[in-house]
This record gives structure tokens, C-alpha cells and sequence, in this order.
């Protein structure tokens, strides 16, 4: 496993990292959950990533649970959580970026995690209702606190974390480090463009999600949807009909057929051309299946396979280059 770092921060993380969206406390059993994790483990991975939100706090009390009986060393993994979004409660008090919210989410992603620190906490989404300077202190008091070692946003645009940076440097705070974005052949936006500039100027990292959106560009989508796949849940309609559209699954087909050209898989491909850009720190992987994230584990391999010529043919296919 190669190791890269959050941007200019000196945190060490894996270019692979795994995640539980989805997955943990709701989707899979805790045996499964258990399994995913120390094969990623094994393999080197020494990032994970949760959030209050999954599973309304069940996805962290899993993961806490688990990193209790295998007690792993808590030096050899970093492990991060976000705050925004509440665990279930319909309150306002009980989401947001406010003080009070960021102070009492970070307690109790802590109480379920079962450990001392956070390495990374992210804001999940910028709050439009309180001011970025209460976010930016209460963060900063965070980690003043012991609580957590870095801290980073998720899907803020360049604007938002350019002022919180703008806010910390005027008061000498600790400001944000890392942006959590989606990423993958089929959505480049941010990535590309909109972030270009600030990866030098604050020396932004990237912690990238839904590198095969969601499961479609494994290409199994092509093939008629089957019941058990994320794409086909009742509380994802929103996501299925985002990205089971026509002309998403007509690139698939065309990449399906150059990832075979190549030697390899979709899969593999989707992941690796995510790794391929200097940006990414780490690529965060998802998975339902033991089976699922041992053959992701293999995506870097494929890096040295895309070469110019293979990188041309896929923009060929995607036609969806962002315009610099
Ligand atoms: P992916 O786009 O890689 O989707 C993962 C899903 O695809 C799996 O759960 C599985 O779903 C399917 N899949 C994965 N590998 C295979 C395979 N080899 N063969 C067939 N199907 C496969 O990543 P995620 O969307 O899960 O994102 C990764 C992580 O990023 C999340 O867990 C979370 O930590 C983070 N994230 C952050 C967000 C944010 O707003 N900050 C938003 C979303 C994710 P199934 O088997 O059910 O079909």
C-alpha cells in the first residue's frame, strides 16, 4: 500500500481508505462489518471514515465496537467522523454547524467510536445559517481540546474554505486541511476545477468518495438491477435515478469493453483513474462484500495500465472533461 499525504498536512494516510456509508449498522451484519475491517486493515489501509449520520450513530457504534475487540494499536490507524447532518434527532439543536451542535456531535461520535481523539473531523456540508467564524472557533476548540487532530470539510465549495481559511489565519486558528468531494469518471467538477488553485495556496488534501458511483461503474448495472444491490434500496431511489440514466449506462458498456481491452476490469479502472490524479490523497472504498473490497484492494495495480493513449480513449468515452 502506497501512503500519501492529507495535502500539506503531515498525516500519513492510505492511498486507499475505507468507509461505511451505507453499509455499517444497516446494510450489513456486524460479523461482515468486522471482516470488511480488518481486511482493510491488512492490506494496509490506515484511514477510516464515519460520519453521525450513518445509520442515525449505529455506523459508529459498530465501528467502535469492532476497533475495541480487535484492538488494534490506536497509533497504526486514523479515524475520522463528521458532523452536520444529527444522528436521528429532528431538532434544530440537534444539527448544524453552530457551537453547540459541533461541541455535543463530536462528544457523542467519541462515546461511540470508543476512543479519545478524532484524526479528522469533517463539516458534512456548510451550514448557510451560522456564521463560518462559529465553525471555524468551535473547530479550532475542538482541537484545542485534545479532541480531534485535524479537521477538514465535505462538499464546501472553494469560496466557503477559502474564508474559513481567511477567518483561522486572521486569528490564528487551526483551520481546515482536507475537503471530502465526490470523485469519479462520472463527476469531476469540483476536483478538476473548482478546487485547481487552492491545492497550492492552502495545500488542500482530498479524502474522495463514491469512486464507483455507488456501484455503477463496476458495470453491473448493465446487466438488469438486482435486488440486493445499493442502487436498488427503497431509501435510495433519489441516488438510483441520479445515476441509472441512460447515458451513464451507455459510457459503462463503452468502458466496460476498453478496461477489457487493457487487461483488467471496470472496477479496478474506476478506482485506479481516481487514484491517477496527484490530488487525491486518499480514495475512499465502500463495500457490502468481503469479496468486494478484496478485489478493490487490487485497483492499484491497474495504475501503471493507463497509460496517455488509454487516459485519451477514456476521455473519449466520458466526454465530460471539465472546461479549466
Ligand atoms: P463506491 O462508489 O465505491 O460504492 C460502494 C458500493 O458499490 C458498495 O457498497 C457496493 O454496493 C458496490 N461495490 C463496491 N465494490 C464492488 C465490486 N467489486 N463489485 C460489485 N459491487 C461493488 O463508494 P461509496 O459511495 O460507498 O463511498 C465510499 C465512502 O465515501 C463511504 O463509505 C463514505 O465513508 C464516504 N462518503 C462520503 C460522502 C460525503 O458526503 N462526505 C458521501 C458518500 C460517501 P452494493 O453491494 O450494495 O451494490
Amino acid at each position: 500500500m502506497e501512503y500519501r499525504k492529507l495535502g500539506k498536512a503531515g498525516l500519513p494516510v492510505s492511498q486507499l481508505s475505507f468507509g461505511t456509508w451505507i453499509t455499517f449498522g444497516n446494510q450489513i451484519s456486524y460479523e461482515t462489518a468486522k471482516e470488511l475491517m480488518v481486511i482493510a486493515y491488512e492490506s494496509g489501509i490506515n484511514f477510516f471514515d464515519n460520519a453521525e449520520i450513518y445509520a442515525n450513530g449505529r455506523s459508529e457504534e459498530v465501528m467502535g465496537s469492532i476497533l475495541k475487540e480487535v484492538g488494534w494499536s490506536r497509533d497504526s490507524y486514523a479515524i475520522s467522523s463528521k458532523v452536520f447532518f444529527g444522528s436521528g434527532g429532528k431538532l434544530p439543536t440537534q444539527r448544524g454547524l453552530h457551537r453547540k451542535h459541533i461541541r455535543e456531535a463530536c462528544d457523542d461520535a467519541l462515546r461511540r467510536l470508543q476512543v479519545d481523539y478524532l484524526d479528522i473531523y469533517f463539516c458534512h456540508r456548510p451550514d448557510k445559517s451560522t456564521p463560518i467564524e462559529e465553525t471555524v472557533w468551535s473547530m479550532h476548540q475542538l482541537f484545542m481540546a485534545g479532541k480531534i487532530l485535524y479537521w477538514g470539510t465535505s462538499e464546501w465549495s472553494a469560496q466557503e474554505i477559502m474564508e474559513a481559511h481567511m477567518i483561522a489565519a486572521r486569528h490564528n486558528l487551526i483551520g481546515p486541511v482536507v475537503e471530502q468531494p465526490q470523485y469519479n469518471m462520472l463527476h469531476r467538477q469540483k476536483v478538476e476545477v473548482e478546487f485547481s488553485q487552492i491545492y497550492k495556496t492552502v495545500g488542500l488534501g482530498l479524502t474522495t468518495w463514491s469512486p464507483l458511483a455507488s456501484g455503477l461503474l463496476t458495470g453491473k448495472y448493465n446487466n438488469g438491477i438486482k435486488e440486493n444491490y445499493r442502487l436498488k434500496r427503497a431509501e435510495l431511489n433519489w441516488l438510483a435515478e441520479r445515476n441509472l440514466v441512460e447515458e451513464n449506462l451507455t459510457k459503462v458498456s463503452e468502458l466496460l469493453n476498453l478496461a477489457r481491452e487493457i487487461g483488467t476490469d471496470l472496477t479496478r479502472m474506476a478506482i485506479a483513474w481516481c487514484l491517477k490524479n496527484p490530488n487525491v490523497s486518499t480514495v475512499l472504498l465502500g463495500a457490502s462484500k468481503p469479496e468486494q473490497l478484496k478485489h478493490n484492494l487490487k485497483a492499484p495495480d491497474v495504475v501503471p495500465l493507463l497509460t496517455e493513449e488509454v487516459m485519451e480513449k477514456i476521455e473519449n468515452i466520458l466526454k465530460n472533461k471539465p472546461i479549466q
